[in-house]
């Protein structure tokens, strides 16, 4: 391996193509076996620290289709979370659907799942087939893996029945020293940033981009005003960009100081702090609370004088669903993409019909809407919002932070790539959005609990 990062990092990627790729190598993992070992903790309390491992593992071959990459840098992406509580489900089951379905995913069915689902790295091997990759291209990759044999994912590949999150519902993810991925995941890497600040984007920012912007989404339109729930976030940190780059009006939650320092600096005027001003949208367990939905969109038309949200970015679910539905104005939309706080919504169904709203659902993005997410990031319009970066020793430790709501914007992991820094090579464009880059990266992580 050492050769192949010698060669990444003197410039020479080209050369890895007469490199040998060795038979395993170092990847963050579950373990089957282990699947049981949070059962009667509370959600909060399970600890990735202790279902996370780093471990020596077999490089898979491509086949056909498929391309092995050297992974320079990765990220935490929440799925990783809930990956490491086995939440909802433990990810194995996955795996074993994936095995029943042809040899090739047969391949990932192994008691071991290596998680991560982005990666800025260099092709190795390309498996047959596969022409627009070579060895030696500096890439990024999003998470979409499809197959593409029923007719239903030709329109959107999204709406494919066999579609995964590679990383997730897939085997060989990319919080490892090699990654195996479809080469239709690869996009190419963005020459003016560093490994780690390319890998930070797909993910997030792929879903982003579909949930606001895409006709599969929310179609957000010039002088939209647009509330976004966690803005600081991984989701949140994009989306306040999408709207801000589309010409409409974020209106960012976020629950400290520091987070609403974070889409200040991001360009956000509006900003709510959730915490500061104490809104619980729910008495009990069992019984929303109007009253709170109504002083919550008040504050909102404090801020946009008057303007309810054409869109609400719903991604906490249970808690603020409700809440969403309600402040969203006539014929807006709610549109939603997960529910870290619980997936079983309430809201009060008056408040959609009377006024015309809709509720979206939309799931990251098809090949189209990652290319064309990732070209925003190489135009620099977009860009990455990496507030700390770890080694791939540290994956459980900020695996934990994001668990516990302690990071801001996304979390770096170096895999190959031995510091920080490394990996541009465009840079008259960096010097052009350099400042740019460093504010939006300014946020900081706390040490750990
Ligand atoms: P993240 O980096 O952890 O950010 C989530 C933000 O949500 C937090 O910063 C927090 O902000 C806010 N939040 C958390 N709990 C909340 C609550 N009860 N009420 C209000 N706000 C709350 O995670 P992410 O990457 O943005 O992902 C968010 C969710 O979307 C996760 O569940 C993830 O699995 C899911 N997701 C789905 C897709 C998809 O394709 N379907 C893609 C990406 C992510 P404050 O504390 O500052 O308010």
């Amino acid at each position: 391996m050492q050769e192949i990062l010698d060669a990444i990092i003197a410039g020479a990627s080209g050369e890895v193509r007469r490199l040998p790729v060795p038979d395993c190598y170092r990847g963050v993992t579950l373990h089957a076996d282990e699947v049981a070992m949070f059962d009667g903790v509370a959600s909060r309390d399970k600890d990735p620290r202790k279902s996370l491992h780093l471990d020596q593992v077999a490089t898979p071959e491509p086949a056909a289709g498929e391309v092995l990459v050297a992974v320079m840098a990765s990220g935490i992406n929440h799925n990783t979370v809930w990956s490491s509580i086995f939440e909802p489900l433990p990810t194995f089951g996955f795996l074993s659907r994936y095995g029943k379905a042809s040899p090739q995913g047969a391949r990932h069915d192994l008691p071991y799942h290596v998680l991560g689902s982005d990666l800025a790295g260099v092709v190795v091997r390309c498996g047959e087939g596969v022409t627009p990759w070579r060895p030696g291209d500096e890439v990024v990759a999003h998470c979409l893996s499809v197959e593409l044999h029923h007719p239903d994912g030709h329109a959107d590949t999204m709406l494919d029945p066999e579609q995964r999150i590679w990383g997730f519902e897939t085997n060989f993810g990319g919080l490892a020293e090699l990654a195996l991925v479809k080469a239709n995941q690869l996009m190419p890497k963005p020459g003016h940033l560093t490994w780690e600040e390319a890998a930070a984007s797909g993910l997030v920012n792929s879903t982003a981009y579909r949930q606001l912007v895409s006709a599969n989404g929310a179609r957000l339109k010039q002088g939209d005003t647009v509330l976004i729930w966690g803005a600081s976030g991984g989701l949140g940190s994009y989306a306040t960009q999408l709207v801000l780059n589309g010409g409409a009006t974020p209106v960012c939650v976020v629950s400290s100081p520091e987070k609403a320092e974070v889409c200040r600096r991001i360009g956000a005027e509006l900003i709510i702090d959730r915490a500061a001003e104490g809104y619980r949208f729910w008495k009990d367990e069992h019984t929303q609370d109007q009253r709170e939905w109504r002083r919550f969109g008040a504050r909102v038309r404090e801020l946009t004088g008057g303007q309810d949200p054409d869109i609400v970015f719903e991604h906490p679910g249970r808690e603020t669903f409700g809440a969403s539905v309600y402040v969203a104005r006539r014929g807006g939309t709610i549109v939603s993409c997960a529910s870290t706080s619980g997936f079983e919504h309430t809201y009060d169904n008056r408040y959609l019909w009377m006024h015309l709203k809709r509720i979206v659902g939309t799931h990251f993005a098809n090949y189209r809407e990652a290319w064309e997410a990732n070209r925003l990031i190489a135009q620099g319009r977009i860009h990455p919002t990496l507030s700390e970066v770890v080694p791939l020793e540290q994956t459980a430790h900020a695996v934990h932070l994001v668990h516990r709501n302690l990071h801001q914007g996304k979390v770096g992991v170096l895999c190959l790539a031995p510091r920080e820094g490394l990996g541009v090579r465009a840079p008259e464009l960096r010097a052009r959005h350099e400042t740019a880059i460093n504010r939006f990266r300014s946020g900081r992580v706390p040490a750990g609990d």
